[in-house]
């Protein structure tokens, strides 16, 4: 009989897995985490080498005060967080066309926008957030954003800003991302239009970015973090499992894979993943955007905008500094804009400040990236019905965490947070 070397080895150090290790850990478990990448954090990542020291969200990077798992550890660990400041106007991009209105429709279209509105608020009452979604006869919103927009009768530019604002809140295409996993959004902020809104690009973002959360998890869990580890297999025995890495092996009681969701299949399982597990990791999910950091003259320090018929569905101003305006940019398509080509992301920017001069431009390839094969977890159609109930069901001695099994927000940090509770609880409740 083999002596397990910890009681559980957890797959990846993102805010899943180091949420996990320090729950763990503080209850006096033995604990090791094996992260591929040469850092923790994940799809998180705050980088303060590239536009001359600004600091730089290159993935998840706003919270707001109703995502109650990461603001209590931001209160937990005395993380300093701003609030946004809210724009003073917006902006409007009608397919290049930037319109100065207030709203984003012309008189004539009222109507059509009073629709959209009350549209979107009866399809975000019908859903409980807190339980699974599957169970609550919602099908006919686990359909593809633009058929549910047609579906719901929206018409003129109401409808095209809406088709557009929901790919930008999923960084996912029209014809993928359902649009329940957008709805869900709507829902966790009480059904609130503005809520949605704040919950995309005006919350709070991290004083010393996201890694001072992620470096305060870690630091607390006691943990042992193995860095450039990628872990290879999982094979389970009768009593322990035996995880297989770049470095060696390495047994425990338990394991605890908290990989994104497309990520999952190129681990070999012994036994094999339940095939709904396997058939979801092969799909992967709808959140295969961009986001770009741009660096811009020429453009309005408070520029707000969202647009339809445009490559980026929205571009903000997030800081003011001496050579310009540092602006946040999201297409829905991976291959939109050649994020690393100053031309290409200052034609882009064009659509939204017709006058910008982009003098840098940086992204980070989520997408192409073997660690991640994505950006944040936005389900493509039918995924919610077909799969929800089985991501975060334990297989044998192997659980499973990740923002992709959270109720509340699976695209977010603080989905990530909930499921490493949720997941050291499990555990705890069998070691
Ligand atoms: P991850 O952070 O992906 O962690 C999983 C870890 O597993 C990674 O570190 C990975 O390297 C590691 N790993 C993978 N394979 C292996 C392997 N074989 N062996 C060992 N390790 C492995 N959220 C917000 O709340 N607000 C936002 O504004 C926001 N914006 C975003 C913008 C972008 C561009 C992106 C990419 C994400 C954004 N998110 C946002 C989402 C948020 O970042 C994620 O939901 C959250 O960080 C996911 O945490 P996780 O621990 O579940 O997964």
């Amino acid at each position: 009989m083999v002596s397990p070397e910890v009681d559980v080895v957890i797959v990846g150090a993102g805010f899943a897995g180091l949420t996990a290790a320090r729950d763990l850990g503080a209850a006096g478990r033995t604990v090791r985490v094996l992260e591929a990448r040469d850092r923790i954090g994940g799809r998180t990542w705050y980088r303060t080498d590239l536009f001359d020291g600004v600091g730089l969200e290159m993935g998840g990077t706003w919270i707001v005060p109703e995502q109650t798992f990461v603001t209590e550890e931001v209160d937990r660990y005395g993380i300093a967080v701003s609030d946004s400041e809210l724009p003073a106007r917006m902006t409007w991009s009608d397919r290049g066309r930037v319109l100065e209105s207030l709203l984003p429709v012309p008189p004539a279209e009222l109507e059509d926008l009073e629709l959209a509105v009350r549209a979107l608020i009866a399809a975000g009452a019908r859903l409980d957030v807190d339980r699974p979604l599957a169970g609550q006869g919602l099908a006919d919103l686990d359909v593809p954003i633009r058929q549910w927009a047609d579906e719901a009768g929206l018409k003129g530019n109401a409808r095209e800003l809406l088709i557009s604002w929901f790919c930008g809140c999923g960084n996912a295409s029209a014809d993928t991302g359902s649009a329940l996993d957008v709805l869900r959004w709507l829902a966790a902020m009480g059904n609130s239009v503005w809520g949605m809104v704040r919950a995309s690009v005006l919350g709070r973002t991290f004083d010393d970015g996201t890694a001072s959360l992620a470096t305060a998890l870690a630091e607390d869990s006691r943990a042992d973090i193995l860095l450039s580890t990628p872990v290879r297999w999982v094979r389970q025995e009768a009593d322990h499992v035996v995880v297989g890495h770049d470095g060696g092996e390495v047994t425990a009681r338990r394991v605890l894979v908290t990989v994104p969701l497309g990520v999952q299949r190129h681990i070999e399982f012994t036994p094999a993943l339940s095939p709904a597990k396997l058939a979801i990791s092969t799909e992967n999910h709808a959140g295969q955007g961009q986001k770009i950091w741009a660096l811009a003259r020429n453009v309005p320090d408070d520029l707000s905008g969202y647009g339809w018929g445009t490559r980026f569905d929205y571009v903000g101003a997030m800081y003011t500094v001496p050579d310009g305006v540092v602006l946040v940019c999201f297409a829905p398509e991976h291959d939109r804009v050649d994020g690393h080509d100053v031309a290409d992301v200052q034609r882009a920017v064009r659509e939204f400040a017709p006058e910008a001069e982009v003098v840098a431009a940086t992204t980070y390839e989520w997408v192409d990236d073997e660690w991640s094969r994505g950006t944040w977890t936005t389900f493509r159609a039918g995924q919610i019905s077909r799969y929800e109930r089985d991501l975060a069901v334990p297989e044998g001695l192997v659980h499973f965490a990740g923002a992709h099994t959270a109720q509340r927000w699976p695209g977010f940090i603080d989905g990530a947070i909930d499921s490493g509770r949720r997941a050291a609880a499990e555990l705890l409740a069998v070691l």
